[in-house]
């Protein structure tokens, strides 16, 4: 759930999903519906996906129990070397160090290097008597990450407490190399196309073209091009909508109709038991206003 996504946002999250899936067992017999329902408004759904199959494979093929290999843990739906590394200190003390933007933050500002110029596998390999030099490697990993959020955070690092800060090279040099890794922001347009029944209801599909929404059911959704559109399609309204580095710029219309076509479904614009991620839910908001 913290992929991406701050501590204070996944909190009610984590609490409400532990609440309902208490063991890996339990999880493992979950469905995607009630993963994806519990995921509903933290966004970036495949790590949801990839957490039920992971706990499937667990549960089904290694005796509820995290392999302790990294080799092995990184045949597992979704994990990568930053997740694989995390798991391997968190739930087998291993010593190591799971490398994120934290980490990678730290170690660039300790040498005053570009992390670009960093290849930070071989660093922490060829420093290993120096790094992990407590038996509480789990708590090593987590600290570390923290020490990025809380101490040497990307603005404002706290030098003045930091116990690295009598050797730190950014500290001291007069040219402090900047790691400004802020993203570009896309800016996308989109016309997004609903049908909607009198009974305040919207037609969905999963068939829509758009990579970043695939699998997800949706209106039809177009990218605008000379904007020319159909005169039974009536505008309701303009309105920006974020996804990760996404910025899209959006053009609702609707018709009301009775008839929609095979591949679509209806849905209650209000109280839906189906999980509708927050994308949808905007737009279900909006055509909510025709009511
Ligand atoms: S002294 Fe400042 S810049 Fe250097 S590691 Fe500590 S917090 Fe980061």
């Amino acid at each position: 759930m913290l992929q991406q996504t701050q501590v204070k946002t996944v909190i009610p999250y984590f609490k409400k999903f532990t609440k309902k899936y208490k063991t890996l067992v339990s999880l493992s017999k979950a469905n995607e519906t009630q993963i994806l329902k519990l995921w509903e408004g933290l966004g970036y759904y495949r790590r949801a996906r990839n957490l039920l199959a992971s706990a499937k494979i667990l549960v089904k093929g290694h005796n509820s129990k995290l392999p302790n290999t990294l080799k092995e843990i990184k045949k597992l739906p979704g994990v990568g070397d930053y997740t694989a590394n995390a798991l391997m200190g968190f739930i087998h003390n291993y010593p190591t160090i799971a490398i994120d933007g934290n980490v990678k933050r730290v170690f660039a500002r300790y040498l005053n290097k570009k992390e670009t110029k960093i290849n930070f596998e071989k660093l922490i390999d060829s420093n290993k008597k120096n790094l992990f030099i407590t038996n509480r490697n789990s708590d090593f990993v987590e600290a570390l990450m923290e020490f990025g959020a809380l101490i040497c955070k990307p603005k404002d690092p706290k030098c003045s407490q930091c116990c690295l800060n009598k050797r730190c090279r950014y500290l001291k040099s007069s040219n402090k190399i900047k790691n400004d890794k802020r993203k570009k922001t896309k800016v996308m347009n989109y016309n997004i196309f609903c049908y909607v029944s009198k009974k305040k209801q919207i037609a969905l599909t999963k068939e829509n073209e758009i990579k970043f929404l695939k699998n997800f059911n949706l209106p039809l959704i177009k990218e605008m091009e000379n904007n020319s559109v159909n005169k039974n399609w009536k505008f309701l309204k303009n309105y920006k909508n974020s996804i990760s580095n996404l910025s899209l710029n959006i053009n609702l219309y609707y018709q009301f109709s009775n008839k929609i076509p095979k591949s679509y479904n209806w849905y209650s614009l209000k109280n839906n038991k189906e999980f509708i991620p927050s994308f949808t839910k905007r737009i279900f908001n909006q055509v909510s206003t025709l009511f």
